[in-house]
């Protein structure tokens, strides 16, 4: 690594570089680093505006919907221009206009088995910012057999969870080994979210990002915070790796192509 802050950057980055626990060193690893955020939606806004904000210096962007009118109560990079624009272009945009520092990579193609181990291989963390089983599992089998950090988080009404998957913890399928059958859990466009609600679990995301990527902090790893805000709480639960779970276990798994995954009906990116 070699530091070649200009002095725009310097001053850019300045409440950054001023920190210990940050520096310029940390400073250039954010521009150093190649994060993928897949989905550009309720989840995916905060955390894309916060990482390009922070001089992440190459950002991913998976995700294959386009701009809903419906969408501007809680997806905070796109604009009343973009309805109808690809979210990948819109989230470029707005990259561009923040931090001239950052690279956007448009990936507009929905995550599948067969392209998601090729997508995730250039990036050094993943932000799982979907809200559909079928991605999350697909991101979780993925990132945790390449030894890809990833944050999870997902969003329901008035309430969120997340948590950071690191490979020395747990992964999802531990805590969570199937799919619920489809129709069990309202996971589609008709289930309302309250407009603020992701921001709050999109920034934890983006924090942990930011974390990783500095080699600072505890990560929220082998826990879950769930975050009510009707009530105002944050609750932490701690869980554990499962020996016989087929991606992280005694005896794993060697690529998602032996995994089967159920189709679902929900477009990618119902947050
Ligand atoms: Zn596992």
């Amino acid at each position: 690594m070699s530091l070649s802050l200009d002095p725009t950057q310097l001053d850019r980055y300045s409440r950054h570089i001023i920190m210990d626990e940050v520096g310029p060193e940390g400073q250039q690893a954010l521009l150093d680093a190649a994060v993928l955020v897949v989905g550009a939606g309720g989840l995916g806004s905060p955390v894309v505006q916060y990482l390009a904000a922070a001089g992440v210096g190459t950002i991913g962007v998976a995700d294959d919907d386009e701009v809903e009118l419906s969408n501007l109560q809680r997806q905070i990079i796109h604009g009343n221009d973009d309805v109808g624009r690809p979210k990948v272009e819109s989230a470029a945009d707005f990259v561009a206009d923040l931090n001239p520092d950052v690279d956007v990579e448009t990936h507009e193609v929905r995550v599948e088995p067969d392209n998601v181990e090729d997508l995730i291989a250039e990036y050094d963390f993943v932000v799982d910012a979907t809200d559909n089983f079928r991605t999350r599992y697909l991101v979780n089998d993925a990132c945790t057999l390449s030894g890809t950090p990833f944050s999870h988080g997902a969003i329901y009404k008035f309430e969120g969870q997340v948590t950071t998957f690191t490979t020395e913890e747990p992964c999802y399928r531990c805590l969570f080994p199937e799919a619920p059958p489809e129709g069990m859990v309202a996971d589609c466009a008709t289930t309302g979210v309250l407009g603020a609600l992701p921001g709050t679990i999109g920034n934890i995301q983006a924090t942990e990002t930011l974390k990783c990527l500095l080699g600072a902090g505890e990560p929220l790893d082998g826990r879950m915070i769930f975050y009510d805000a009707m009530e105002m709480s944050f609750e932490e639960v701690q869980f554990r790796p499962n020996p016989d779970c087929p991606i992280c276990g005694d005896d794993p798994i060697e690529s998602v192509a032996e995994v089967s995954y159920a189709e679902e009906s929900c477009p990618v990116n119902a947050d």
